[in-house]
């Protein structure tokens, strides 16, 4: 039997928004390995076998994954939202570029998912309609200053950022001092969307102006979209939503 690894992506979280592709990579794996919360969401199924682990260990997780594929093993390995985005798809590739070789001749593939910052854009209308960038805000696996010196410069040629992991128990300053530092150079009505949980039971979405912003608004299931100078608003009823759009041209109209 020869080893497969697929690194799946399962969409934002209501299931609907799983690919059927990725869906029948599900079905057909000997073996699910992933950080608990994305294993629980899938259904058990019989004689497939479910490798749970907390979020800190990406790379064993991923060596571990590599391991039962060398076995012969069709290995799902999941993660939330896209793999490639911020998550387990690049911790497989890094532990097959340092580690045994082996694992160079595995058939590795990547299943894509919606990532949540195209998912919570849809929510709210189109505000990546124009050039627009995404950044982790986690220092975890590279310093601040580099966080800092990325969110400037994006803010300074004017993207539409989108922040993933704005804030964490361990990481509670940060969001705020990015903030701070966009609050230097981007009106005070510049739109802020928190998107939290999006396409799960506990969504809940706010687009609030920069002046009023504040970082304990978000959590670790938030993502963050902040304007560009571009975006706009387009006020509705009492109650209503507004929708929240970056037009596709710059300046002037063509
Ligand atoms: N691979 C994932 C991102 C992993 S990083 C993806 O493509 O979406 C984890 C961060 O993603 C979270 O801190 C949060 O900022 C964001 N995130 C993931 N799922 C989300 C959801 N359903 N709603 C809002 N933000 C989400």
């Amino acid at each position: 039997m020869t080893g497969l690894l697929t690194v799946v992506g399962l969409g934002p979280g209501d299931p609907r928004f799983l690919t059927p592709a990725a869906a029948e990579v599900l079905a057909s794996a000997t073996d699910l390995v992933g950080y608990g919360p994305y294993v629980d969401r899938l259904p058990k199924r019989p004689g497939q076998r479910r490798h749970s682990s907390d979020n800190r260990v990406e790379l064993d997780r991923a060596r571990f994954a590599l391991d039962l594929a060398t076995k012969g093993a069709r290995v799902a390995v999941v993660s939330g939202g896209d793999p490639g985005v911020f998550a387990m798809a690049a911790a497989v590739f890094e532990a097959v570029d340092n580690g045994d070789p082996a694992w160079r001749s595995l058939d590795i593939r990547v299943e894509p998912g919606i990532t949540a910052m195209l998912a919570a854009a849809a929510r709210v209308g189109a505000p990546l309609g124009g050039d627009f960038c995404a950044m982790s805000l986690s220092d975890n696996l590279k310093p601040w200053e580099v966080v800092e010196a990325r969110l400037r410069a994006a803010l300074a040629a004017d993207f539409v950022v989108a922040l993933y992991n704005p804030i964490s128990s361990a990481r509670p300053w940060q969001l705020g001092a990015a903030f701070k530092i966009v609050a230097e150079t981007r009106d005070p009505d510049t739109p802020i969307i928190l998107a939290r949980a999006v396409m799960r039971p506990d969504e809940r979405i706010r687009t609030l102006p920069l002046s009023e912003v504040e970082a304990s608004i978000a959590d670790m299931s938030t993502i963050v979209i902040i304007g560009a100078s571009t975006t706009k608003l387009i006020e509705r009823s009492e109650g209503q939503a507004p929708y929240v759009y970056t037009p596709r041209f710059y300046g002037v109209r063509p």
